[in-house]
């Protein structure tokens, strides 16, 4: 039986072993989920950051300097008033950087390390995985690993994939590049171990989700109909209900943001009055991704098998 889909046949026509494999591929395992949190916290909080600025245009051969300008207001004006609010919060986040974007902007992401934030793996030029010709995906991403540390002095211990898109070779980079964590599957609220073909892998997914995802709301594109102008109040009322549940359930909040879209006048008050939100409901931990990751994995209330 072969591993991949015949592609002559249709999926109605696919023996089982070729759909379980299809499913088993990057499939979530154990629950990482952990019976306490430190200090007595009721919730982790992972806030990130993606911080892509110039890297959408430039990875649709779109050299239009009104996109490129879009992208450059992500570092201009989003990233200061982002770090300004974070220090005053005194909340660490996780800034997920495409190569791309970190050699346009060396000095701001030497500023978000030195100032105590995680950096991540974000692809070389926020590409597409899934449409990459065969070993395009693993040399990026080395490469992409290599610019991040050349430019803060640590090794970036996790990942996000652009546009969450994980492709069936993406576990295996992972794992060759001895990441802690992954964050762009959606199979849990909360931490879970991924596995690879029903074997463990020691990798940490920290699930993100569109919900989450400010991109969803606000990502306005000039020449196609996606033009969701939602109001920053309605964004606000489902990330909180978001919060809501998960520090109900003792789980892990995990927000994803993007500085050109987040960081305009009206919409950065609404990460502003949600942090508030969550300090005013009980004890929360503020943390890094790689913290988090790093602590469901020594701490989780499911024993490995
Ligand atoms: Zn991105």
């Amino acid at each position: 039986m072969t591993d991949t889909p015949n592609p002559h046949a249709e999926p109605w026509q696919w023996p089982e072993p070729t759909w379980r494999n299809i499913v088993g591929r990057a499939r979530a395992g154990r629950s990482l989920a952990p019976t306490a949190w430190p200090g007595g916290a009721r919730c982790a909080v992972a806030i990130s950051f993606d911080a892509d600025h110039e890297t959408i245009p430039l990875r649709d051969s779109d050299e239009s300097p009104m996109r490129i300008s879009q992208g450059q207001y992500g570092n201009r004006r989003a990233m200061p008033r982002i770090l300004k609010l974070l220090d005053r919060e005194a909340i660490p986040a996780s800034f997920f950087y495409p190569a791309v974007s970190a050699l346009l902007h060396p000095e701001e992401v030497r500023r978000v390390a030195a100032a105590g934030h995680e950096i991540g793996i974000h692809s070389w030029i926020h590409e597409a995985n899934t449409k990459l010709p065969p070993g395009a995906e693993r040399d990026l991403t080395f490469r992409a690993a290599d610019t991040l540390e050349s430019l803060t002095g640590t090794r970036p211990v996790g990942m996000r994939t652009a546009s969450w898109d994980f492709s069936v070779d993406t576990l295996d980079i992972i794992r060759e590049l001895g990441l802690l964590y992954d964050s762009s599957l959606m199979a849990d609220d909360d931490a879970y171990e991924l596995e690879a073909d029903g074997k463990p892998t020691g990798v940490v997914e920290l699930p993100p989700e569109w919900i989450r995802d400010d991109a969803v709301y606000w990502n306005f594109v000039r020449f196609s109909g996606l033009r969701p102008y939602t109001p920053p109040s309605s964004v606000l009322e489902i990330f909180k209900s978001e919060f809501d549940g998960a520090y109900a359930e003792g789980g892990m909040f995990l927000l994803t943001l993007h500085p050109h879209i987040s960081g305009h006048r009206s919409r950065l008050p609404v990460l502003e009055q949600l942090i508030a939100h969550i300090k005013a409901t009980g004890p929360c931990w503020f943390a890094t991704h790689a913290d988090i990751a790093r602590y469901c994995k020594e701490n989780a209330a499911e024993p490995s098998a």
